[in-house]
C-alpha cells in the first residue's frame, strides 16, 4: 500500500505535466502469487485511481489470466496482455474486462529479432478488432529494450537473413503497420504481402536448413545422455588415471585479457595482422599462462582463453547456422551490454574448434591441461535463438556438435573437459509449474554434449552467481565429474545446500571473489576451505576461485593464485596430520 501511495504521487505529477496516461509495469502478475500478495494488489491500487491519470496496467512474458478478475475491479483503465508468449490469457481477459476497459494486445515479440507473421496477426485480431474498437490498442509484447536499436546499423549482415529481422525500430513499424491493416486493409496491402515474402523466404530457404543435423537428431538415442559408468566407478578410474593430490588447485579458465591481446584481436579484426601472426600472439599468450600456472604450483592448468573474445561468440563465428551483428547490442545489466548472436539455421560444426589451441597449449607442460568449452544451456541462453522450432530442439543440436569437440579433445589427449554453463538458471521459467519441463531437457542436452567420451576422461562444468538450492537435483542429474562454483561472497553458505541435498559428485567452491583486484589472504582462503570440508568430504572438493579472471590483472592474478594455492598446500598438511592423529589414537 505504501508503495501504492508513491505511484499514486508519481502519476499525479505526470498529470500536472501533461499525461493522460500512466503505465505500471506489473510483471509479477505473470508468476504464481501468494494470497497476500494478491490481496495487497487491491489494496496498492485503490488510491491510484485518484491521481486523475488513466492507468494502464502492463503484464507481460507470463499469462496474468488469474488475475484478470481482481484488476478489472481496480481503477485501472486498460491492461496490455504479452499475447506472444502467453496468447491464451485472451479468453480469460476478455470475459473479465469492464466494458470501458482499453486493452493492450502486446502482439509484435519484443524479446526475439524476427520479423512478424503480420497477415496471421491481423487475422488473429480480427475479433477483438470487432469487440474493443477504438480500445484496442496494438503494440510490441513487452519494453524493446531486450532488442537492438535497428537494422539500419547492419552493413554486413547477409541480405537474406536480414530481411528476415526486425528489430526496434522495425517492430515499431510493425505495429503501426498492423494498426492500420485493421483500420484500413486496403491501405496495408503492400506491407502485409511484404512481410509474408520475407516469412515464406525464410521458411523455405536452404540456408536454414542442413540435412546432416537432421539425421542425426533424428537418430538420438537415450544413451547417448548416459556416461558408460556410473560417477563412483568413473571417480576411481579418473584417480588413477589423473594422480592428483588432496584438493586439486584450479582456475575457471580465462586468464588476464591484456591490452596486447585485445590490441592484437583488434588488429587482426582490422586486417592489419595476419592470420599465421595473430596466431603466434595468441600461442604466446598462452605459452605465458602455462608458464605462470606452472610456477604458482596449480595442478591442473587451462590454457587461458586469450584467443576467446567471449565465450559464445568464440563458438558461434566457427558454427554453421549462427550469424553476427555489427551493432545488435542490448542491455546486460547496468551499463554493461552485450551483443547477441543469431542462431537462424541447424547449427553444425564443419570442424574441431578448439583441438589445436588445447593441443597445443598440452604440449607445454607435463601437467593436466582442461579443456574448455562452452555449454549448449549457455550457447541458447545467450544468443538470439532461432523461433521456428521448440528452443530444446536448438539447444539438442547445439549438444550434438559440442558432444563431437569433447570427443576430439579426448582423442587428442586431453584428459579434463569443462563445458561451462554459466547460463543454465537463468533459463528457468518464471513459473515453478514450467519448471520441470525445462530442467528436464537443460540437463539432457548437457549430458548429451559430456557423455560421449570415456570412464577416464573427467567432465567439468562451471556456474557462477546462481542460486542452487532450489535446482539442486537438476545440477545432479547433469552428472558432470565436478563443478565448479560461486560460493565465496556467501562466505560457503551456498555450500550448506549441496551438502543437505547430499550432492555426490566432486565441487570445487570458488574460494575468492574474482570481481574485485583485491588480493585474498591465505589463512581467510584457508578458512573457506575448512568451512568446506565441515559439509562436503575433503576427498570430493577442489580448490579455485570464483570464476573466470579475464576481467583482472596479471599481479593480483599471480598475487591471488599463489596464496590459494598456499592455502590448499596448507590444508593438506593440516588434514594429513589429522589423520595420523585419528590412526594414533
Ligand atoms: N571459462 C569461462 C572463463 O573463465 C567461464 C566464464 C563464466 O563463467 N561466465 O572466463
Ligand atoms: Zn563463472
Amino acid at each position: 500500500p505504501k508503495r501504492g501511495i508513491r505511484s499514486s504521487r508519481i502519476l499525479e505529477r505526470r498529470r500536472q505535466r501533461g499525461s493522460e496516461w500512466g503505465q505500471l509495469d506489473e510483471p509479477a502478475l505473470g508468476v504464481e502469487l501468494p494470497a497476500e500478495w494478491r490481496e495487497a494488489l487491491s489494496a496498492a491500487y485503490d488510491g491510484l485511481g485518484n491521481a486523475g491519470v488513466k492507468v494502464l496496467l502492463a503484464t507481460y512474458v507470463e499469462s496474468s489470466a488469474e488475475h484478470a478478475a481482481r484488476v478489472a475491479s481496480l481503477p485501472v483503465a486498460g491492461v496490455h496482455l504479452d499475447l506472444v508468449r502467453a496468447p491464451q490469457q485472451i479468453d480469460a481477459w476478455r470475459a473479465a474486462l469492464p466494458a470501458h476497459a482499453v486493452l493492450s494486445a502486446g502482439v509484435i515479440d519484443g524479446r526475439n529479432i524476427w520479423r512478424a507473421d503480420l497477415g496471421g496477426i491481423v487475422e488473429s485480431l480480427q475479433g477483438l478488432h470487432a469487440e474493443f474498437g477504438e480500445r484496442l490498442w496494438i503494440a510490441p509484447s513487452c519494453s524493446l529494450l531486450y532488442v537492438p536499436v535497428s537494422l539500419d546499423a547492419e552493413q554486413k549482415l547477409d541480405a537474406d537473413l536480414k530481411s528476415w529481422l526486425a528489430f526496434a525500430t522495425e517492430k515499431l513499424d510493425e505495429v503501426a503497420t498492423l494498426a492500420l491493416a485493421l483500420r484500413e486493409p486496403a491501405a496495408a496491402k503492400a506491407k502485409l504481402a511484404a512481410a509474408r515474402l520475407a516469412l515464406d523466404a525464410r521458411r523455405h530457404s536452404g540456408a536454414v536448413v542442413n540435412a546432416l543435423v537432421q539425421k542425426r537428431v533424428a537418430a538420438v538415442s537415450a544413451a547417448m545422455a548416459q556416461r558408460q559408468s556410473p560417477f563412483a566407478e568413473r571417480n576411481r578410474v579418473q584417480r588413477e588415471a589423473l594422480g592428483l593430490p588432496l584438493l586439486p588447485t584450479t582456475t575457471i579458465g580465462s586468464f588476464p585479457q591484456t591490452a596486447s591481446i585485445r590490441q592484437a584481436r583488434a588488429a587482426y579484426k582490422r586486417g592489419e595482422l595476419r592470420a599465421l601472426d595473430y596466431l603466434q600472439r595468441m600461442r604466446a599468450e598462452i605459452a605465458l599462462a602455462v608458464r605462470k600456472q606452472e610456477e604458482l604450483g596449480l595442478d591442473v592448468l587451462v590454457h587461458g582463453e586469450a584467443e576467446r573474445n567471449d565465450m559464445v561468440e568464440y563458438f558461434g563465428e566457427q558454427l554453421w547456422g549462427y550469424a553476427f551483428t555489427e551493432n545488435g547490442w542490448v542491455q546486460s545489466y547496468g551499463s554493461r551490454c552485450v551483443k547477441p548472436p543469431i542462431i537462424y539455421g541447424d547449427v553444425y560444426r564443419p570442424e574441431p574448434m578448439t583441438v589445436e589451441t588445447t593441443r597445443y597449449a598440452q604440449s607445454l607442460t607435463q601437467r593436466v591441461m582442461k579443456g574448455m568449452l562452452t555449454g549448449p544451456v549457455t550457447m541458447l541462453q545467450w544468443s538470439f535463438v532461432r523461433d521456428d522450432q521448440p528452443r530444446a530442439t536448438t539447444a539438442l543440436q547445439l549438444a550434438l556438435e559440442i558432444r563431437d569437440e569433447v570427443v576430439d579433445l579426448e582423442k587428442a589427449g586431453i584428459r579434463i573437459i569443462q563445458i561451462d554453463e554459466p547460463a543454465f538458471r537463468e533459463g528457468l521459467p518464471l513459473r515453478r509449474a514450467d519448471w520441470p519441463a525445462y530442467l528436464e531437457w537443460a540437463t539432457r542436452v548437457f549430458r548429451i554434449s559430456a557423455a560421449g567420451v570415456a570412464d577416464q576422461t573427467q567432465i567439468h562444468t562451471h556456474m557462477c552467481y546462481s542460486e542452487f538450492n532450489d535446482i539442486l537435483p537438476s545440477i545432479a542429474a547433469m552428472d558432470a565429474d565436478v563443478i565448479t562454483i560461486e560460493t565465496s561472497r556467501s562466505a560457503m553458505k551456498l555450500l550448506d545446500g549441496f551438502g543437505a541435498f547430499a550432492y555426490p559428485n566432486e565441487i570445487g567452491p570458488g574460494v575468492y571473489d574474482i570481481h574485485s583486484p583485491r588480493v585474498p589472504g591465505t589463512e581467510a582462503m584457508q578458512r573457506l576451505l575448512e568451512r568446506a570440508c565441515e559439509v562436503i568430504p575433503a576427498e570430493r572438493l577442489w580448490v579455485n576461485p570464483d570464476c573466470g579472471l579475464k576481467t583482472r590483472g596479471w599481479p593480483e592474478t599471480e598475487a591471488a593464485l599463489t596464496n590459494m594455492v598456499q592455502a590448499a598446500k596448507a590444508l593438506r598438511v593440516k588434514l594429513a596430520a589429522r589423520q595420523v592423529d585419528e590412526i594414533t589414537a
